[in-house]
């Protein structure tokens, strides 16, 4: 994001006129400000087509999790796209994605060409009028190949003509925002308020007395806040307005809901981005947690894209472009994320006084004694961190969701024994998900004897 998205604030979105010329408009400004993939390991030639125009096509959108790709596809429809999510995965997106796979892929790598092949099958798909969203990075792990795999797959179809549109976090996404200031200072509010409704749904549901009804709740929500999102010809000013009155709406409808006291042991969950958020990838590793009695603290979205612009000015400083004009640019873009963050939350600081989102700040000191962030990147670093923070708010045990053999998995659980010995012998365990069937109600139950036995030892309430 940069700060010239924010510059507009008062001026609104790209507005829908009667013959639809504004939305068109929009849509080109979106697709202009929308950077070359980025390819990992220094390759140098870009797969991305320069006259990429997804103007009158269908924006496909995958899981992470679905309430933020749903939330994320109103913000898309905002401008004027006609942008939607994925149907929720099943047994033949992995068989789908496993044909185009060896093994060696990451697992989400497996599970995001299998959604768009399904859909493609199922939806008999005009390529033309197709277009399928990947966010990509560049760097030393492998989602810098997704980009180049899905569009060779595609390619072997002889789906040429659908459309792959990358999106990056390199320069924290700076590339979409220079040119879809709107666009993007709606995703990031969507971002914000899919954080707070999948914290009202975890806070809740294990305590619910009428099994099923958060979910719905939670549902429901969604489709508020969706309402509020997509309205094109607003301003920021009004839609921010909108989202604070639909927030408070969802608020009451969550504290409607009829819940039970109990005493449950608190597990912080912490991974790889996708694994974590993505339900379906993680066999619902939060719902047999809370089946056997636990409930969830699950890191956000947001962690995220703090991460990113906080690395932006990481590497400013390494650069030694301290008070350049990139500098000024992120440091605003920070300032007005915060401001909307804080905006957006300050109706919840009562709901959440015990379940406070640390600053990305907190999460990287945290971690500096075992993975300093100039040596280290990544998940790996935010989940070290994070899994810290978690045990002085009084988890009372970790779960580090991983794909196999992904290396943040690989590292952590490396570091995570000697975390554990000097934080009170707090449990920390990594769960590895490929897609193969495993007894995960036995290891979750294991985990959380040990979650009970910590929590009647614990040196730290949970706050
Ligand atoms: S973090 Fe791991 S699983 Fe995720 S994209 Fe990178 S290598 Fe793959």
């Amino acid at each position: 994001m940069s700060a010239e998205d924010f510059e507009q604030t008062g001026t609104g979105t790209a507005t829908q006129n009667g013959n639809g010329k504004g939305s068109t408009q929009a849509a080109r400004e979106a697709l202009k400000g929308m950077p070359k993939a980025q390819t990992a390991h220094g390759a140098d030639k870009s797969p991305v087509r320069e006259d990429v125009d997804i103007k009158g096509r269908t924006l496909w959108l995958t899981h992470m999790p679905f309430g933020g790709s749903f939330m994320l596809a109103a913000a898309f429809r905002s401008i004027g796209l006609d942008a939607r999510v994925v149907p929720s995965e099943d047994a033949r997106v992995l068989e789908l994605g496993g044909k185009y796979t060896s093994g060696d892929e990451c697992y989400p790598q497996r599970i995001v060409i299998g959604d768009y092949l399904r859909l493609i099958e199922d939806e008999n798909l005009d390529p033309k009028k197709t277009a399928f969203l990947l966010p990509t990075a560049n760097g030393p792990c492998r989602f810098g190949q997704y980009f180049g795999l899905l569009r060779q797959v595609l390619d072997e179809q002889g789906l040429k003509d659908a459309i792959v549109l990358p999106i990056t976090s390199a320069d924290g996404y700076a590339g979409i925002g220079e040119q879809a200031g709107s666009l993007i200072r709606t995703a990031w509010r969507a971002v914000v308020i899919q954080d707070i409704l999948l914290k009202l749904l975890l806070m809740t549901r294990p305590y619910e007395v009428n099994a099923g009804e958060t979910d719905r709740v939670y549902m429901e929500c969604l489709e508020v806040m969706a309402a509020v999102i997509e309205r094109q010809g607003v301003t920021n000013k009004e839609r921010l307005a909108d989202a604070k009155a639909g927030l408070l709406r969802c608020k009451d409808k969550f504290a409607a809901i009829p819940v039970k006291k109990e005493d449950r042991p608190l597990i912080g969950v912490v991974g790889e981005i996708y694994c974590r958020l993505n339900t379906f990838a993680n066999n619902e590793i939060i719902r047999h947690i809370e089946a056997q009695g636990g409930e969830c603290w699950l890191a956000g979205v947001a962690e995220w894209v703090w991460y990113t612009n906080d690395e932006a000015f990481r590497r400013l400083r390494e650069e030694k472009r301290r008070m350049s004009k990139d500098w000024l640019k992120n440091f605003l873009t920070a300032r007005v994320m915060e401001k909307d963050e804080e905006a957006l939350g300050e109706d919840f600081h009562d709901v959440f006084a015990h379940h406070r989102e640390a600053h990305v700040h907190e999460v990287l000191e945290y971690s500096r004694p075992y993975l300093p962030r100039e040596g280290s990147l990544g998940e790996m670093v935010l989940s070290t961190g994070g899994a810290i923070y978690l045990y002085h708010q009084g988890a009372d045990g970790i779960v580090d969701i991983s794909p196999f053999t992904c290396m943040n998995g690989i590292v952590t659980e490396a570091i995570y024994p000697r975390v554990s010995r000097e934080h009170d012998n707090i449990p920390i365990r990594v769960f590895y998900f490929d897609g193969t069937a495993s007894d995960l109600d036995r290891d979750v139950g294991i985990f959380l004897e040990l979650a009970k036995t910590y929590k009647r030892r614990k040196k730290i309430a949970r706050s």
